[in-house]
């Protein structure tokens, strides 16, 4: 008897293996087994026998460790769809839906649920074949934009309706504080019992939660993007909030993103999926015209009543007579006057330090990280030089390290800076600075007049009621990006932030004039979606396209340099039919990132299927010594 099995290495094949006589009688599809490979052990999964194989001297298998399928089809099914449109091998993707401990080879046998109060597990109850009982043809999928508390009112019902028929349920966010409340929710008003689930769990407590959920013990799982590879049976609703958070898409490979796989899912078992987010992804949105996705957002007649101001920074600079302005005089006016009447006031900016570079005043030299080519940040209070990449640290140099003559000039506007202008100007308001320097504040408890924050603030929202006044200090560092998404996820942001103003908000730009400034001022997301879907269409930009992106990286650059461009002229040679567009090798940003050069080569296409199959032939099984190539479906 030969077993076929698939390893969790970049090896797209599977491999044939002797079944040792004693394990003929208990070996199945989809168990776990160790077997020899190269000059290790490794643990690996069989995906079917065989009477024959065309190797001659076969290796046997060295244990069993499971006498029934470790996944059931539906997962298998999953892994399938990861490994085809993530580009990784089956083995990988496997890997990638089971816990840590059973990826490490523990045997079930051994695990026991003492601390639910359950008795050890064995293989019969944990392994029992379940059927999806929907009466429903197909799930819907609904794009919800809306307020927390709205959004809640529905998924309420939701979840509800679910749980009379008696079907699971997967709610994921970004946030491990809204899981915990949901959780809460759940137990509080549905009387359910829901698991929570998150990365920081440890190995025992995955594997043992991961055992509840396979054996039907609970149905119902909160938690982060892992969480969306819940065993859970008879699934019958997913909710995915804050849909446009970047968490959802993994940052290292395979670059799956949790939506896709809850899509994915949620069409397995005919279950219904909730996107929500106060502003949708561009694409969800899309997807209510081109793939028929349900939608509900609030009454154009609802919109908050607050009250936006644009100030033209560039106007500012001129009237002022000065180059670098950081409070515009409308916008500290309000802050006095805001102050004196004892409201509350939040001004934003998105840039944490003093200065957010370092430069030599002789030389004109810039001082970066050695690892990440980054520029360092200036943090006064730590008198330290710090990189926000890697978290880099250096002490502050005394001369220019490259010239060695002249002195170090720290520019660009920072939190730290604000304060300290904040102090100048308004001195008898009690001022707090929340920021990743600056991070140990229980927003809960702190009293402030003046809260001064960077995009950290966002999963705090929920603990600041009464924001009068909105300050936001610059935006253009946000449009100014190098993304075609710069536009988008600024207004998601922005968006946000508005929905907890009171009264009023003031923002400063040098572009005044930009596509987002009017939908922004009017808290009109439905404008803005037209609006950027314009410059998409025009650009070719998703979703009018699709981009894969593949990477290389290695240690030395000029090795870098050299695969990416013979992957380039590879692909060119593949592609004389011009079904996509290939771009030249461009080097990414940052170039340098944990000591690693990176090359990147754009791929784009009108047809995602063209591209997954085209990037699975030929770049998939392009090698060179050295170098490790990644493949990004959906860049992010
Ligand atoms: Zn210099
Ligand atoms: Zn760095």
């Amino acid at each position: 008897m030969i077993a076929k099995v698939v390893f969790p290495l970049p090896i797209d094949i599977s491999l044939d293996y002797r079944v040792p006589k004693d394990l003929e009688k208990d070996i199945v599809k989809w168990s776990r087994i160790k077997a020899p490979f190269r000059n290790s052990q490794l643990l690996g999964y069989v995906t079917g026998f065989s009477k024959t194989s065309h190797i001659k001297e076969l290796k046997s298998i060295i244990s069993l460790l499971d006498r029934q399928p470790i996944l059931g089809e539906d997962f298998v099914q999953l892994a399938g769809y990861v490994a085809e449109n993530y580009f990784c091998s089956l083995g990988e993707a496997l890997d990638l839906m089971l816990p840590k401990l059973i990826r490490q080879g523990r045997k079930l046998e051994s695990v026991s649920l003492n601390t639910s109060g359950q008795a050890s597990i064995t293989y019969p109850r944990m392994l029992r074949d379940r059927q999806v009982s929907s009466k429903k043809e197909k799930g819907e999928v609904l794009l919800l934009r809306d307020t927390v508390n709205r959004r809640w009112q529905v998924f309420e019902e939701k979840i509800k309706a679910a749980i009379n028929e008696g079907r699971g349920i997967i709610i994921l966010n970004p946030e491990i504080n809204s899981c915990l409340a949901a959780k809460q929710w759940i137990e509080e008003k549905a009387k359910k019992e829901a698991l929570l689930v998150h990365s920081s769990n440890s190995g025992k407590q995955e594997l043992e939660n991961w055992v509840r959920v396979k054996n039907g013990d609970i149905n119902i799982v909160v938690g982060t993007s892992m969480a969306v590879f819940a065993p859970v049976a008879n699934l019958g609703l997913i909710i995915i909030d804050e849909e446009d958070n970047p968490v959802y898409k993994q940052e290292q490979s395979p670059f799956y993103n949790a939506k896709d796989i809850a899509r994915f899912r949620a069409e397995q078992s005919k279950a219904d999926l909730i996107l929500a987010s106060p502003a949708p992804s561009l694409e969800s949105y899309y997807s209510v015209e081109k793939r028929g996705f349900k939608l509900i957002e609030p009454d154009p007649k609802e919109k908050a009543g607050i009250f936006v101001q644009i100030v033209d920074l560039s106007e500012e600079r001129y009237k002022q007579k000065r180059g670098n302005i950081i409070l515009s005089n409308i916008l500290e006016r309000n802050i006095s006057e805001a102050i004196n009447n004892k409201k509350k006031i939040m001004l934003f900016l998105n840039r944490v330090g003093f200065s957010t570079y370092a430069k030599c005043a002789g030389c004109g030299f810039i001082i970066k990280c050695g690892r990440c080519s980054k520029n360092l940040i200036f943090a006064y209070a730590r008198n330290e030089l710090i990189c926000r990449s890697c978290n880099f640290k250096s002490a502050v140099p005394e001369i220019c390290p490259q010239c060695n003559l002249s002195y170090i000039k720290y520019l660009g506007l920072g939190t730290e800076k604000l304060e300290s202008e904040a102090h100048r100007l308004f001195p008898s308001a009690r001022i707090l600075r929340y920021d990743r320097l600056k991070h140990d504040i229980n927003l809960d408890k702190e009293q402030f007049d003046v809260l001064i924050t960077t995009q950290i603030i966002l999963k705090d929202l929920d603990k600041l009621k009464n924001i009068d006044l909105l300050g936001v200090v610059s935006l253009d560092s946000s449009l100014n990006r190098l993304d075609f998404r710069a536009a988008e996820k600024t207004f998601q942001v922005m968006s946000r932030l508005l929905y907890i103003v009171k009264e009023k908000a003031i923002i400063q730009t040098a572009m005044p004039e930009h596509y987002l400034i009017k939908p922004l001022m009017r808290n009109d997301y439905a404008l803005f979606y037209k609006e950027e879907l314009n410059q998409r269409k025009e650009l070719r930009f998703p979703p009018f396209s699709f981009l894969l992106l593949v990477t290389l990286r290695g240690r030395l650059q000029e090795k870098v340099g050299l695969a990416s461009e013979d992957l380039f002229n590879y692909l060119k040679d593949k592609n004389k039919d011009k079904k996509l567009e290939i771009y030249n090798p461009a080097l990414a940003f940052p170039l340098k990132l944990r000591d690693n050069f990176r090359y990147n080569i754009l791929l784009k296409s009108r047809s995602k299927k063209t591209l997954i199959q085209f990037a699975n032939k030929y770049v998939k099984n392009f090698k060179k010594s050295g170098i490790i190539i990644t493949v990004d479906m959906d860049p992010l």
